[in-house]
C-alpha cells in the first residue's frame, strides 16, 4: 500500500443540519408508515481542474438524485463548487488544519512547528513521512494563522462551509498493519512520534501543572498530559469555529473513527469539539476490521456525541474491493446505527450511486 495514500486517507476529513435525537411527542404519534428522516451523504473530493462545467452538471446532479447532499472540495475551484451549488448541493472547502507543509510558511515560521519528546522540530525532521509538517497548537501565531486561512476560505461566496482534515496531532501510534511498513514497533508511546513538547506547550503545561512534561519519568502515561494536549486541538477547532458563525457558515471536520480511536492515537477530543457535524473515517481496512465494525464505530461515536451534532460515517471505497452488495451492507450499518448519512471517499462511479440509493431506503 502506498504509504502517503495510506496517511492522507487516515488524515483525511463535513457539515449539517442538527437533527433531533430524541422524537417528540408529535412525532411518536405519527402513523408507523410515516418514513424514517432521510439519509444526507456526502463526498470528498479532489477536484480537477479539467473537467468542463458540462461534465460536471451532469456528474453533480446524479449525485444529487442518489442523496448527496454535501460535497467537501480539498482545491479551491469555483467551477466544480458552483456546478454543486446549481444541482443543489453544498459546497465545502475541505483543509489541512495543523499539517501545513506551505513552503513560505516553513521558510519564515520553522518556530510554529511541533517538536517531538526528542526535541526535533517537524520542520527539520518530519516523522514517518516527508510531507508530515506539524503545527504547534499552543502558539497563539499559529491559532492566529489558521483563523486568517479560515477567514479567507469562507470569504468566498461560492464556498458553503469549512471542512477541517489533519486536525490532530501526528499520529503517536499507527495502526498495527502499518508496523512492518515502517520497521517500527509502537506497542508503546515512542518519543520520536510523541508531540508536542516545545517550550510553549511546556511552560503552559508547568504553569497549570507545576512540572515540565520533559522532567515526568513517563510523561507517555501522565492523564493529566495527555488531556491537556486533547484541549489544545480543541482550542484550535473552538477558534475556527468562532470563524465559520462570523460568516454563519456550518463547520465540520474529518476525524479517526472512534472516540476512544482518535484520543488515544492522534489527540482527538472530537465528541467535545463546537462542530455541526462529523465525518469519523470509519476504513475499516486500515484496522483489518471487517465491514461490520462499521455500525459498532458509529454506534460509539453516536453514543459519545448524545445528539451534539450529526455524524456522517466515513467509508472508504477501495477497503469494499468492488463488492457492491458489502458496500450496501456498511451502509444500512451505518444508517441503522444513527449515522445521518455516509461519506465516500474514493472513486463515486455509477454503480456506487445506485448502491448508495438502493441502501438509503
Ligand atoms: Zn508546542
Amino acid at each position: 500500500m502506498n504509504k502517503r495514500n495510506f496517511l492522507k486517507s487516515v488524515g483525511l476529513g463535513s457539515l449539517a443540519i442538527m437533527q433531533p435525537s430524541i422524537p417528540t411527542l408529535s412525532a411518536s404519534a405519527k402513523t408507523p408508515s410515516q418514513p424514517a428522516k432521510k439519509a444526507r451523504h456526502r463526498v470528498w473530493i479532489n477536484p480537477d481542474e479539467k473537467d468542463t462545467v458540462a461534465d460536471l452538471q451532469q456528474r453533480y446532479a446524479a449525485y444529487k438524485k442518489a442523496g448527496i447532499g454535501d460535497i467537501f472540495f480539498e482545491a479551491d475551484s469555483e467551477k466544480h463548487f458552483r456546478a454543486a451549488k446549481e444541482n443543489g448541493i453544498m459546497a465545502h472547502r475541505w483543509i489541512w488544519t495543523m499539517n501545513r507543509g506551505e513552503k513560505e510558511l516553513l521558510a519564515s515560521h520553522p518556530e510554529w512547528y511541533a517538536k517531538n519528546r526528542k526535541g526535533e522540530s517537524c520542520a527539520t525532521h518530519p516523522p514517518y513521512v516527508q510531507y508530515y509538517r506539524w503545527l504547534c497548537p499552543s502558539k497563539p501565531e499559529v491559532v492566529n494563522y489558521l483563523k486568517e486561512q479560515a477567514e479567507a476560505v469562507l470569504s468566498k461566496d461560492y464556498v458553503d462551509g469549512l471542512h477541517l482534515d489533519y486536525v490532530r496531532y501526528c499520529d503517536v501510534v499507527l495502526p498495527v498493519n502499518l508496523w512492518t511498513n515502517y520497521g517500527i514497533d509502537q506497542s508503546k508511546e515512542l518519543p520520536e512520534y510523541d508531540f508536542c513538547y516545545c517550550e510553549t506547550c511546556r511552560e503552559k503545561y508547568k504553569e497549570k501543572k507545576g512540572i515540565d512534561p520533559l522532567e515526568m519519568e513517563h510523561p507517555d502515561q501522565s492523564p493529566s498530559w495527555r488531556r491537556f494536549r486533547y484541549e489544545r486541538i480543541t482550542n484550535v477547532v473552538t477558534n475556527l469555529a468562532q470563524v465559520a458563525k462570523q460568516h454563519k457558515k456550518p463547520i465540520t471536520a474529518a476525524v479517526f473513527p472512534t472516540p476512544d480511536i482518535a484520543k488515544r492515537i492522534v489527540r482527538q477530543d472530537w465528541t467535545n469539539w463546537p462542530l455541526d457535524s462529523v465525518n469519523p473515517m470509519i476504513y475499516h481496512g486500515f484496522y483489518k476490521e471487517d465491514v461490520n465494525w462499521i455500525g459498532e464505530a458509529v454506534a460509539e461515536g453516536v453514543n459519545g456525541l448524545h445528539g451534539k451534532f450529526p455524524l456522517y460515517a466515513g467509508l472508504y471505497l477501495p477497503d469494499f474491493k468492488g463488492n457492491m452488495d458489502d458496500l450496501e451492507k456498511g451502509i444500512r450499518l451505518a444508517l441503522q446505527n444513527g449515522a445521518a448519512g455516509v461519506s465516500l471517499f474514493g472513486s463515486v462511479n455509477t454503480t456506487v450511486l445506485d448502491t448508495l440509493k438502493k441502501a438509503s431506503v
